[in-house]
């Protein structure tokens, strides 16, 4: 069998850990697996290089920065393969170039476009375990590229579809996919199995334990992903196409998001083209809007409402206070301090009245909805960050995830 372990910051954070980790992969070989390691950068490193470039250059050229970050991977890689030597166990190392991965040219954010796995399966046939350096890639023209923050986890998902692995284990530093936050339920339980569609719209509502772009390949290539704890040997959460018929609940899990803010546009005029003339401006600064709640106009007039990140509240003010005033809106108003409260569950669909029970249940203890916006399996309610908590809490109980 192919096996490809991935391994997370913290698992590899120091050189007892790696020393851990190694033990662990070693055992896997001794299983008579041939073994495809990633890791990611130790502890913090990625967050400190950055911080190092920026007091350089506050605002470093991406192609440098993606030279400097790579390398974060590039120390792992080569400390687990000398670990695993010395245990006896024959490995090499090889960075993202090495390995064969070939991205796009967007600096920091590049997607894979194909991987040639010839070295890693020649590094197999010889025996060997081969430690890939996660995150990084190059492009055709062998510019280094990293793969947008956690990308270390699409790597692993990545290669594992190229090499057909019979296995994908994403080894973290938590013990799965909870039906909510177990910091803040204490009640939240480990999900056996979750579906790649729920997993990517938990992520997109504040779920973050793997990259959102793993979540993607692995559902395109049909790789199922095994998300578990590297201290422990207790199995975790598989990420699957279809889950387990006993385990079809109608809500699979609560997410919240609290790094959100709103801007509304009042009194713009009704008529084809604000929209755009709005969003245009945000979209090319790479500013993300999530939910959009527009009125019905009266008098030929509206108000639009938006959410966007806390941390592009500002510059996202300044684009549209721009735009206001050439389409001749009354004025912007903002404000931070909300958050994003979710429902997610593929059994949303075949059940009605989920909707209602999630805002009964809000409404029951006192938690005021600003915003909603639906997807098929999800269902998002904007309430004041200071109840966002207390709302998780209520929503696992309503929906039957609190622990028998
Ligand atoms: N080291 C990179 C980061 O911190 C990639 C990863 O860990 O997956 O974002
Ligand atoms: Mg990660």
């Amino acid at each position: 069998m192919i096996i490809v372990q991935k391994y997370g910051g913290t698992s590899v954070g120091t050189a007892a850990r790696i020393r851990r980790v190694s033990r662990r992969i070693a055992a896997t070989v001794k299983q008579g697996h041939k073994v495809v390691v990633v890791v990611s950068a130790m502890g913090h490193t990625t967050d400190r290089l950055i911080a190092l470039a920026q007091s350089i250059n506050p605002e470093p050229p991406a192609r440098e920065l993606d030279m400097l970050v790579a390398n974060g991977e590039t120390i792992t890689a080569p400390l687990v393969a000398m670990c695993l030597q010395g245990m006896g166990i024959p490995a090499i190392s090889l960075s993202g170039l090495q390995a064969g991965v070939r991205t796009s040219a967007q600096h920091s954010r590049a997607r894979i476009e194909d991987i040639k796995p010839d070295r890693i399966l020649e590094t197999l046939r010889d025996g060997k375990v081969a430690v890939v350096a996660g995150f990084q890639g190059v492009t055709a023209d062998f510019e280094v590229t990293t793969l947008g923050r956690g990308g270390s986890d699409t790597t692993a998902v990545a290669l594992a579809a190229a090499l057909k692995a019979d296995s994908c284990e994403i080894y973290t530093d938590v013990d799965g996919i909870f039906t909510a936050d177990p910091r803040l339920v204490k009640t939240a339980r480990k999900l056996t199995h979750i579906q790649y569609d729920e997993m990517l719209e938990l992520a997109a509502v504040g779920a973050r334990v793997l990259h959102p772009r793993a979540v993607e390949i692995g559902e395109l290539y049909g790789v199922p992903i095994h998300v578990r704890s590297s201290f422990h040997e207790g199995v975790g959460t598989m990420i699957v196409a279809q889950v387990p018929m006993e385990d079809r609940q109608r809500v699979r899990g609560i997410a919240e998001e609290s790094n959100v803010a709103k801007i509304t546009v009042v009194g713009v005029p009704d008529r084809p083209g604000i929209a755009a003339a709005i969003f245009e401006p945000l979209g090319a600064a790479g500013i993300s809007v999530d939910v959009i709640v527009q009125n019905i106009g009266r008098s030929r007039r509206t108000d639009l409402t938006f959410s966007v990140a806390q941390s592009d509240l500002k510059a996202a003010e300044k684009l549209v206070k721009a735009a206001a005033k050439t389409i001749g809106a009354t004025r912007v108003a903002s404000a931070g301090g909300i958050a994003k409260l979710s429902i997610v569950g593929t059994g949303m669909l075949g059940t009605p009245g989920i909707a209602g029970r999630m805002f009964r249940a809000l409404a029951d203890a006192g938690i005021n909805i600003e915003m909603i916006s639906t997807s098929e399996i999800r269902i998002t309610c904007l309430v004041a960050r200071d109840q966002v908590e207390k709302g998780v809490r209520i929503l696992h109980k309503t929906f039957d995830l609190d622990l028998e």
